[in-house]
């Protein structure tokens, strides 16, 4: 094992001077008086070692030694992480009193002695490779299922399997016999990686499914897809975490994953006092039965604020792996692409646009690629839906970390302090937003089998409309109300129709917080009908009063339970509108 000498040290970077080999990204412990530092490589340069300390580094001393473990930063993966508040080094941060760990403690992230129902999936003779089934266990209400190490090369035969039973994560489960006529022993837990994403599925086709979330302006208007990914830029208090928990509790994942880097330490103490009352619709019972929560707060060192978002995703692709639907976010990237940003600078390397690394864009498009909708060699589907909230400075979305995002993430929400500012939630700005996924021919074909025919051209109908809204709103404010045709009020006002009705969403009112797609689609033909109308006023006021008649009625609709007495009666009282 390869020792090393601490030679220099620049805050949380540090030179160790090593005696043998080191692997780039390899996890080394610094021995700094009684406490073992975790850090991670980060540059090789001749014998020089280059390490990111995970931990404050007040106190080291040059001179004292390091060890090399040999690995890269790993994830203990096993059942028992659902309901877990994790680290970014995936230490349990419920086993720890209050919410920090004393410098140089880690902690085991699963839990070693609960013994979990064992049942087998494979026999004896099957043939596997990574990744494959052996067994399941139910945690929570998930059937988590037990794998065979991600890391096998080549096929193996099961020679052994435990028959049905109570097992620790550490009792082995399964033998196997590789070509080589060696045996592995597996247990229920096994390590990865968190850097090197995990790529035992047959295949990785484009989304074309649905994720509803039940929020409208999401599913109608830019919809994500299962395995898709998205972003939401927006300056505090325009309703990012609103909407990151309506999509949380709403959308139909069966895990939720979130990664909560460090905006400010409030807001992730912030996470850890909501997350656990808040409701699963689905189920009714508590949405943490099926989250894990991996929070760095910005006054952990940039370090381990870096290593999370990876910690998260390779939790998600393990759950993936099992064939389940993951719903990772994260919150922000923008603090992960400051600490890249840090570290970088420490380095003393050339750096890109606003003193990013050179190599931001590459970053960011590996983290985003390792989302998507995967066909396991089971045949079974899995997927990783992943959308990353950025808080960019001052609300420029023509920084570096947006602009890098915006080319990788294919769903765009951004939030905007104009739209805050008027109540008009959630302030997600209707022109500037998009879903690529609307272009995709396989999901128009999926939404027109699933849910209507001609749903597509209906959504680019309404955004052309509100984009011709939004410019003539432009010339009547130039040119005041009676500037302009009254034509133009009435276009004007159809697109506030599709704004108040469709758009805006309240997300503290029981019944329009969630839009079922059904009850989304009834609503886009309605608004659709309204629009294409042919109306004839004879002043802008007219207009207005006739229009406010309107939103008021289909408000009151979206208020109301879905085709109850009281919403028919809605409905007749618009039918004679239209008359
Ligand atoms: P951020 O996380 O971006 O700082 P929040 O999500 O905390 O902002 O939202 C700020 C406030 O905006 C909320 O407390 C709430 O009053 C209001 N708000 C945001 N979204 C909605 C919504 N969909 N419906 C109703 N109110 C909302
Ligand atoms: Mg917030």
């Amino acid at each position: 094992m390869t020792k090393g000498i601490v030679k220099g040290i620049v805050s949380n970077l540090v030179t160790v001077e090593a005696d043998g080999p080191v692997l780039q990204n390899e996890i080394c412990y610094i021995l700094s008086g009684s406490a073992r530092l975790m850090a991670e490589v980060i540059k090789i340069n001749g014998n020089d070692a280059y390490v990111q300390v995970y931990e404050s580094t007040r106190g080291l001393k040059v001179g004292e030694a390091a060890e090399f473990s040999g690995h890269m930063l790993e994830v203990t993966l096993g059942p028992g992480m659902l309901s877990r508040n994790y680290d970014g080094l995936q230490n349990d941060l419920d086993k720890m009193e209050g919410t920090f760990l004393k410098r140089g403690e880690y902690t085991f992230p699963l839990d070693e002695h609960k013994r979990w129902d064992f049942r087998p999936l494979a026999h004896v003779g099957d043939l596997v490779k990574s990744g494959s089934w052996l067994g399941e266990v139910d945690e929570n209400a998930q059937s988590h299922k037990i794998m065979t190490p991600f890391s096998l090369n080549g096929q193996y035969v099961v020679k052994h399997i435990a028959v049905a039973g109570a097992y620790t994560v550490r009792d082995t489960v399964a033998v196997l016999t590789g070509a080589d006529g060696n045996d592995i022993e597996v247990c229920m837990m096994q390590k990865w990686p968190v850097r090197r994403a995990i790529t035992t599925y047959r295949e990785k086709p484009r989304p074309f499914r649905l994720l509803e979330t039940g929020v409208r302006i999401i599913d109608t208007f830019n919809p994500v897809l299962e395995g898709g990914t998205g972003f939401i830029p927006g300056p505090f208090g325009t309703g990012k975490t609103v909407l990151q928990h309506a999509i949380s509790k709403q959308a139909e994942a069966d895990i939720v994953i979130i990664a909560a880097c460090g905006e400010r330490a409030n807001e992730v103490v912030e996470i850890f006092a909501e997350f656990p009352h808040l409701e699963d619709p689905h189920t009714g019972r508590k949405l943490m039965e099926r989250t894990i929560i991996i929070a760095n707060t910005s006054n952990m060192p940039v370090a381990a604020r870096e290593a999370s978002v990876y910690t998260a995703m390779t939790i998600g692709e393990y759950y993936r792996s099992m064939g389940l639907k993951v719903l990772l976010m994260a919150d922000s990237t923008s603090r992960w692409a400051q600490a890249l940003r840090e570290m970088s600078n420490r380095l003393e390397e050339l750096p890109g646009p606003d003193a990013f690394p050179m190599d931001l864009s590459a970053i960011i498009s590996n983290f985003y690629g390792r989302a998507g909708y995967v066909v396991l060699n089971n045949g079974h589907p899995g997927s990783i839906t992943f959308i990353g909230t950025v808080s960019p400075a001052g609300g420029n979305l023509k920084e570096p970390v947006t602009e890098n995002t915006k080319k990788v993430a294919r769903c765009f929400f951004a939030l905007e302090q104009d739209r805050a500012d008027k109540k008009r939630y959630p302030a997600v700005n209707p022109i500037d937003s998009y879903s690529k996924y609307l272009e995709y021919p396989e999901f128009q074909e999926y939404i027109a089998q699933r849910i209507a025919p001609d749903w597509t051209e209906k959504v680019n109908e309404l955004k052309t409309r509100m984009q011709r809204g939004k410019e003539i709103a432009e010339q009547i404010n130039i040119l005041g109300d009676d500037g302009v045709p009254v034509d133009y009020h009435i276009t004007f006002w159809k697109s506030e129709l599709i704004d108040f009705v469709l758009l805006q969403q309240d997300a503290f009112d029981k019944i329009d917080a969630v839009t079922p797609i059904e009850r989304q689609r009834y609503m886009l033909e309605l608004v659709i009908r309204i629009c294409r109308t042919e109306f004839t006023f004879n002043t802008f006021a007219d207009v207005m009063d006739h229009f406010k008649k309107l939103i008021n009625i289909c408000k009151q609709m979206n208020y109301s339970e879905f085709k109850s007495e009281r919403f028919k009666t809605f409905e007749k009282e618009l039918a004679i509108e239209e008359e």
